[in-house]
């Protein structure tokens, strides 16, 4: 009896383990009590011991999950779980639960962590909870279980202090914002056959008082998690609708619209009044909608495949162009780029970097030209550096280009000038 059976062979020691157990098993013996389990088949039952005897708790079936507060706290697990007949389980392993909800939100982390050490103190404290023998499996004050409550205790100051400093940019972008912190930088698309200037992306920059100009990626995820994001993106929409209007004035007579792209964040999808929202701004702007290209990017289109095709639907209606960024890093398949209404794929700038060097993504470039001009899409390449890069991409038959080779993205005055002399050297 109470014995693990074989257990190994699925064993995968990256993350969740599958385990097979026959006959009935005391998990808590087995492992270091420090994961939890999710049932796949089979009952579990789980134990504690009042004054020396086995005392029943409650039985889990499929679906249920035993161990849970293993997960986020101190402590060892303290019940016992037997498999009361054959048995499929998933383990968790503490390390890979902590890291998925800190990738998530180190807030949500936090919170989970100090709940659960919060109960497991009330449960030792409280005389008349059944986790009171809990505590008894650690009179064996295993030097593990030491370890695990300093590791624990250094995880959770880890945990406050990014939680705190996310907590603390979200309100400093708000800020930033009132004060007008935060302004587009622009970087030039041109027409890869003849070198025209076509439009440009305005990325956002954050022009903080003290650590100077912040980079998108070090704010944005924060921004992402909170509502902030929004009045980002629908900063940058508004003041891209005046710019480009500014940008077609001082480029004169040229034979063609220019446009501007902006970065959308996936997670607007979620809200209902997106499209009306933009809409307004457009509306307000008086500028042309042709005008106006919105970067997705493949994941914000997956998350919520219906919400987004009825999203973009609405936004193409009012004449706005969409682009899909980061082209071949997500999700690719043939079926939603059929389904969702697109006009450009932009192809990620790892796939051109390489294009040299790694006869994959040579190959990924051609593959996603082809899939372009099946669907009658514009192509962008990103990230272009090189000269050489420029020649191959074109030769493959993308349209257009940008990257450091043709400029990095300028504050807008500078991106006036460098329209100028574009036009005069190239049209
Ligand atoms: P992205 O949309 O893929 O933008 C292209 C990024 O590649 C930009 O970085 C640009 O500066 C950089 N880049 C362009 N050409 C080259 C090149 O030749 N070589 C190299 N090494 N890099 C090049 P940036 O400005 O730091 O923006 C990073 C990301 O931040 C953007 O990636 C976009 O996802 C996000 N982002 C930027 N502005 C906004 C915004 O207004 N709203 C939202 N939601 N996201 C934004
Ligand atoms: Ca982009
Ligand atoms: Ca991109």
């Amino acid at each position: 009896m109470n014995t693990i059976v074989k257990s190994a062979q699925k064993m995968n020691l990256q993350q969740m383990r599958s385990l097979y157990l026959k006959d009935a098993v005391v998990f808590s013996e087995k492992d270091n009590r420090d994961c939890a389990y999710i049932i796949e088949k089979g009952e579990v039952e789980i134990s504690v011991k009042r004054d020396g005897r086995k005392v029943p708790l409650v039985r889990l079936g499929e679906g249920e999950v035993f161990g849970e507060t293993a997960l986020l706290g101190p402590g060892a697990r303290t019940a016992t779980a037997i498999a009361t007949e054959d048995c499929e389980v998933f383990r968790i392993f503490p390390h890979i639960f902590q890291n998925r909800i800190m990738q998530l939100d180190p807030l949500v982390g936090l919170l989970m962590s100090l709940l659960v050490n919060r109960y497991r103190q009330w449960s030792i404290t409280s005389p008349d909870s059944v986790s009171e023998v809990d505590i008894l499996p650690c009179e064996n004050k295993d030097i593990k279980l030491l370890d695990r409550a300093d590791d624990f205790l250094l995880g959770l100051r880890l945990q406050k202090e990014t939680a705190l400093k996310e907590l603390r940019m979200a309100q400093e972008i708000t800020h930033a914002i009132e004060k007008k912190q935060f302004a587009p930088h622009l970087q030039p698309i041109v027409s890869l056959p003849d070198r025209k200037l076509l439009g440009f992306e305005a990325l956002i920059r954050w022009n903080h008082p003290e650590k100077g100009m912040i980079p998108p990626m070090e704010f944005i995820p924060v921004a992402e998690r909170t509502d902030v994001v929004w009045h980002l993106d629908m900063l940058m929409l508004r003041r891209a609708c005046q710019v480009v209007q500014e940008l077609q004035e001082v480029a004169g007579n040229i034979d063609r619209k220019l446009f501007l792209s902006v970065n959308l964040s996936g997670i607007h999808f979620d809200s209902k009044d997106f499209s009306s929202q933009i809409a307004s701004i457009i509306e307000e702007s008086s500028v042309d909608p042709a005008q106006i290209v919105l970067e997705i990017t493949e994941s914000a289109l997956m998350g919520n495949p219906k919400q987004a095709e009825v999203v973009l639907k609405d936004l193409r209606k009012q004449g706005l162009t969409i682009a899909l960024d980061d082209f071949g890093t997500g999700y690719s398949s043939l079926g939603y780029l059929h389904r969702f209404p697109i006009d450009i794929l932009k192809i990620d700038r790892s796939f051109v970097q390489d294009i040299h060097s790694n006869s994959k993504s040579l190959n990924v470039v051609r593959a996603i030209v082809s899939l372009a001009k099946t669907f009658d899409l514009s192509i962008v390449a990103e990230g272009i550096e090189s000269a050489n890069e420029a020649i191959s991409i074109a030769g493959l038959g993308c349209d257009a280009g940008q990257g450091y080779l043709f400029s990095k993205p300028l504050p807008v005055e500078k991106a006036m000038e460098f329209l100028i002399s574009s036009i005069a050297k190239n049209g």
